[in-house]
């Protein structure tokens, strides 16, 4: 049995809205947040698949290189990441999966056509509702799980790429279920996506142990910059430009999580310089530190124990300027 909450009542009236959206209307887009995650991938892939059970014409859209590890997701192979893509035409309905906002979306924001109707699906504390339509769950494990609400509530057929897309959904946005958002739901959804045909152990290999030699060489390089700052209650890591340039295809999702492995670190923060003197930092946090708030004032954002942010300046003062930050919580 799926456990409900006091927001039930609310995803029911608001998935009995975009169910009468989805009859009325023909040309859709999904789309998901740039630097793709298996989290945001998976929910726009569900819906596509959901839509084209509808019959509708659908075309998946991301503004930014989709990471090869998910190549295994049903239509992959058809998302478009050119914003230029003549295949595009004109969608009445756009929905956003896994975006706390619309910049989220990259150049997406831009071409969305004024016309059109804009469903918001997330589970982002930080989301500020930009839809015309708004699905935010901030309880939700993930947005598969947000979109899998959705989907039941529309009848889904199930088969194992519905079973596949949702267990990885949350699978990656729960650490492989070790983050405080295993909910009971989140894992009772999985146990019944393994019923339905997701293999959890395939899932894992595709997704965890296919790292290319230049990725494990990027977090060998990255964990040897590993410092501690407030008497290792704060552990930070830095790659540089340098490095990455020197090796094609780094994917450092998830290196900021070995800095969980350390003991008596509370905060944990990986700084990755994307451009020269410009990191895309990831935080996470273990019990009492709401690093949303602290990405916030970065101008990012995220969730409680796991957010974001892209701040710029050199290295070092980058690193300062986010251990100033956070101050308050360890003086
Ligand atoms: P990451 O550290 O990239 O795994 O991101 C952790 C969480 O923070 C994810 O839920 C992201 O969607 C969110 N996040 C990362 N960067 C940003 C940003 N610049 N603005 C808002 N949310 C972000
Ligand atoms: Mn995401
Ligand atoms: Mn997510």
């Amino acid at each position: 049995m799926i456990h409900r909450d006091s927001t039930m009542n609310d995803i029911t009236n608001i998935s009995k809205q975009i169910a009468d959206l989805i009859n009325k209307h023909q040309n859709f887009w999904v789309t998901t947040h740039i630097h793709p995650d298996g989290d945001g991938l998976a929910s726009m892939l569900l819906m596509k698949l959901l839509l084209e059970q509808h019959s509708k014409n659908v075309i998946a859209i991301v503004d930014d290189h989709i990471p090869r590890k998910f190549d295994f997701f049903h239509s992959f192979h058809e998302i478009i990441t050119d914003v230029a893509d003549g295949r595009l035409g004109q969608p009445d309905i756009v929905f956003a999966l896994d975006a706390s906002n619309i910049s989220r979306l990259g150049d997406i924001e831009k071409i969305i056509p004024k016309s059109a109707t804009l469903i918001n699906i997330d589970h982002h504390v930080s989301n500020d509702y930009f839809g015309d339509i708004n699905l935010v769950v901030g309880e939700a494990s993930s947005a598969a799980e947000v979109t899998w609400q959705v989907l039941e509530y529309c009848n889904v057929k199930m088969n194992s790429n519905v079973a596949t897309l949702v267990y990885s959904g949350i699978i990656c946005d729960t650490g492989r279920f070790t983050f405080p958002n295993t909910s009971a739901r989140a894992l009772d959804i999985c146990s019944k996506m393994v019923s339905e045909g997701a293999s959890s152990a395939d899932i894992a290999d595709k997704i965890y142990f296919r790292s290319s030699q230049s990725t494990i060489l990027g977090l060998v390089e990255s964990l040897s910059t590993l410092q501690f700052h407030y008497q290792g209650k704060v552990a930070s890591m830095v790659l540089s430009n340098d490095f990455m340039c020197k090796h094609d295809h780094i994917d450092t999702e998830g290196f900021v999580d070995n800095l969980l492995a350390v003991d008596g670190t509370e905060v944990e923060f990986f700084m990755k310089e994307h451009n020269k003197d410009c990191f895309r930092v990831s935080f996470r946090s273990k019990n009492h530190v709401d690093v949303n708030e602290v990405a916030k004032i970065f101008g990012g954002g995220g969730h409680r124990r796991a957010a974001g942010a892209t701040i710029c300046g050199d290295a070092q003062t980058v690193k300062l300027k986010i251990v100033d930050a956070l101050e308050t919580f360890f003086n």
